[in-house]
């Protein structure tokens, strides 16, 4: 495997050296905020920010026999509402020449995004607005766009919002919490080429930092290896300013577990230290665990508007460069704990590469599996539970839903506008039910049983499919009948 990732880099490279491209540095500084601002959403809604990272993009033009150039806004949150013009601040943007280190350059900035009928902007739409152009002459060897920049996860600040001074205003959170696309904005162009990525963060502690796809050099110092970026997933990091944070350790023989609380937190933190070591060992026997798994939980406000009741709340987890877990979690769901996150800890998504239902293993198992472990002994519950979310899924517009079946799902989304249509209902509204109604139909504690065989079985093949789970369930008892019934309308 490495090493046909390696002739492919060699291959890219060599190209690369025969045709236009502009190698791209980037390097960000993470330190003190240098001012705060209110900013306002295309909805109303403020939001106070400070920026507390300073983002140099060095771009290598002395190969480009263009005019002018116009680098583009890429990789941003899917679900921004704020503008370039509100997350970057003191821009400027200076050329090397020939003769000198910086010289002044013309260019345009243009910041402002189009909007669509007041709703959330999506990002072919946001990007039109959010270009720089520069104009060039045959001096200019580099391009340097130097900014200020803060997050651009909408952040309602209801619960645990904080200013510098602790008032309860601003935003707490400084990391950039939209699946896909996180802090990696950046200005692109089709020519440029990520060629170094860096993070320096300030020597004093002072800021609790992960990233994907880059590493740890010295203490404060994180570089990308550039082998390993995958530009189109984003270059995702996070960032929490320590002081701002109650942190609690955990571990016992395979784990390694540590809560970020946001101080003024109302959670017993004992309970749910103990709920989650006791869970944590349910799923370590369910999954036939044998790896060592180390985790980092941050509770955070993650609610959007809109949701089934009054918000949709989502959580998300990512495996940093140093192969701990950075888990997101709505801190009305870490109490006890949020199950369905902690679960994608022990199943690992490319075991499924190439199947025909993959969203059926990578998340409607793992939601009917967090619903099932967090009403373990409660069988009213689980139902009462299934059954309102399949309320929910019914009471949705067809019109407004971007599949029919868990067959369909190909991108895995929510639609933000207020609609909760896209796929995400099919994934974990709908689908859900249906294994909840054929483990009734089986038994549920036969079936939990049977599944236990299943991922036991996908443990030692190293394969999840839906032609293996129809097998082991037909071979633990699940009839024709039963498994027809199941899959007729999934
Ligand atoms: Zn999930």
């Amino acid at each position: 495997m490495k090493h046909s990732i390696l002739i492919i880099s060699f291959a890219l490279s060599l190209s690369s050296a025969f045709s236009q491209t502009m190698p791209m540095q980037i390097s960000v500084e993470i330190g003190n905020a240098v001012n705060s601002k209110r900013i306002r959403g295309e909805c109303g809604l403020a939001q106070v920010n400070n920026f507390p990272i300073v983002v140099m993009q060095k771009i290598d033009v002395s190969a480009i026999n263009k005019d002018s150039l116009t680098f583009r806004l890429k990789y941003q949150s899917f679900g921004s509402i704020f503008g370039a013009k509100d997350l970057f601040q003191n821009l400027t943007v200076w050329a090397k020449s020939q003769a000198q280190d910086t010289v002044p350059i013309n260019y345009s900035f243009s910041g402002i995004p189009e909007t669509v009928d007041g709703q959330i902007i999506f990002s072919e739409t946001f990007l039109a607005g959010t270009a720089i152009t520069v104009f060039l002459d045959e001096n200019i060897k580099q391009i340097m766009i130097r900014y200020n920049y803060t997050s651009d996860y909408f952040n309602r600040c209801r619960r645990f919002c904080f200013d510098d001074e602790r008032y309860r205003i601003g935003a707490l959170l400084y990391f950039q919490p939209q699946i896909y696309a996180w802090h990696s904005w950046h200005f692109t162009h089709p020519l440029t080429e990520l060629t170094h990525l860096q993070f320096l963060l300030p020597d004093d502690d002072s800021y609790i930092f992960f990233a994907t796809q880059t590493e740890r050099i010295i203490d404060n110092l994180y570089v990308t290896d550039l082998d390993r970026v995958e530009i189109e997933h984003g270059i995702n990091f996070f960032l929490l300013k320590r002081e701002l944070y109650e942190e609690i350790s955990f571990y016992n023989e395979y784990v390694t577990g540590r809560f970020l609380l946001p101080k003024g937190h109302t959670i017993d933190t004992e309970k749910i230290t103990r709920e989650t070591k006791y869970f944590l060992a349910q799923l370590n026997d369910f999954f036939d665990n044998e790896n060592h798994i180390s985790f980092h939980k941050v509770g955070a406000d993650l609610r959007l508007a809109d949701g089934p009741d009054g918000a949709f709340i989502w959580g998300n987890v990512t495996f940093t460069a140093d192969g701990a877990a950075w888990i997101l979690s709505d801190l009305s769901e870490i109490n006890p704990i949020h199950h369905h996150e902690v679960i994608h800890l022990f199943f690992d998504d490319d075991l499924v590469e190439g199947d025909i239902a993959p969203f059926f293993f990578r998340e409607s198992m793992i939601e009917y599996l967090a619903i099932f472990f967090a009403n373990r002994h409660d069988a009213a519950r689980r139902d009462s539970v299934f059954n309102a979310r399949f309320a929910i899924y019914q009471g949705i517009e067809r019109e407004s839903l971007d599949a029919t079946s868990i067959f369909d799902v190909e991108h895995n989304f929510y639609r933000m506008d207020g609609s909760l249509g896209g796929t995400s209902a099919i994934v974990y509204l709908r689908t859900p039910f249906k294994v909840h109604q054929l483990a009734k139909s089986v038994g549920e504690e036969n079936f939990f049983n049977i599944l236990r065989t299943f991922y036991h079985h996908v443990k030692r093949e190293q394969r999840a499919g839906f032609a293996d789970f129809e097998k082991i369930l037909k071979q633990n008892g699940v009839t024709d009948e039963q498994w027809l019934e199941f899959v007729e309308n999934l």
